[in-house]
């Protein structure tokens, strides 16, 4: 059987929630979703929101229980990548718990072509904005080369593109385009703390709260301040 999945990286945040609604409402092929549980503070609220996505959408979002990862290297992975979204590539800290961190994320695109040639899709796509891959150049040639490394360890199967359908978007881009589709802003989260709400305060709170200001849209999370 021909490969007919389509297979979304999700986090539960605002951009990934707007690539879901987005994919479902535009593709063809069944559209999946792949969340990797890291167990950081925000870990029970991004499933939350993912949940809520899954069930709106009527998506398949699997959950990949890694949360024996940053244990078994504590102690030795630098603690900011400990805090940080696993898409956020630890922009703040020090360039080397950046450069771990983007190793982590390796792990995470190898276990997302895992699962893909296991639900039997050849495409897998990222939310990642233009400000993110700004701060990764090249990052669209390592998916490429990656596509190419597991096409040569498995032959056999298809081989998987990696996408990246946001990378000229910036966030209150994103907002604007979620707007329009009505998703439910209010049910996604961004902040790195896992609290009762935003706290208002980390840098993926503020990058959330000024991209509604730069959309001009009403932005309907409450923040602890
Ligand atoms: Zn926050």
């Amino acid at each position: 059987m021909a490969p007919s999945n389509h297979l979304l990286m999700v986090t539960g945040g605002l951009d990934s929630t707007v690539h879901a609604y987005w994919s479902v409402l535009h593709e063809k092929n069944a559209v999946r979703g792949i969340y990797f549980n890291l167990g950081r503070p925000a870990s029970p609220r991004e499933r939350a929101s993912l949940n809520r996505t899954s069930v709106a959408l009527d998506m398949p979002i699997e959950s990949v229980d890694l949360r024996g990862l940053d244990e078994s290297f504590l102690g030795h992975l630098p603690f900011p990548a400990l805090n940080a979204g696993e898409f956020d590539f630890v922009e703040t800290g020090p360039r080397l718990a950046r450069a771990v961190a983007r190793g982590g994320f390796a792990v995470l695109l190898t276990t997302a072509a895992f699962y893909g040639h296991a639900v039997q899709t050849n495409r897998i796509s990222l939310g990642l904005l233009d400000d993110q891959l700004a701060g990764v150049p090249g990052f669209a040639d390592y998916l490429d080369q990656l596509s190419r490394s597991l096409q040569t360890l498995q032959p056999a199967l298809p081989t998987i593109e990696f996408e990246l359908p946001f990378a000229s978007m910036s966030k209150a881009d994103v907002i604007r385009r979620g707007l329009e589709m009505k998703v439910p802003f209010e049910d996604t989260w961004s902040c790195v703390r896992g609290g009762e709400f935003h706290c208002g305060r980390c840098p993926t709170c503020q990058g959330r709260r000024q991209s509604f200001a730069d959309a001009s849209a009403s932005d309907p999370t409450t923040y602890e301040e």
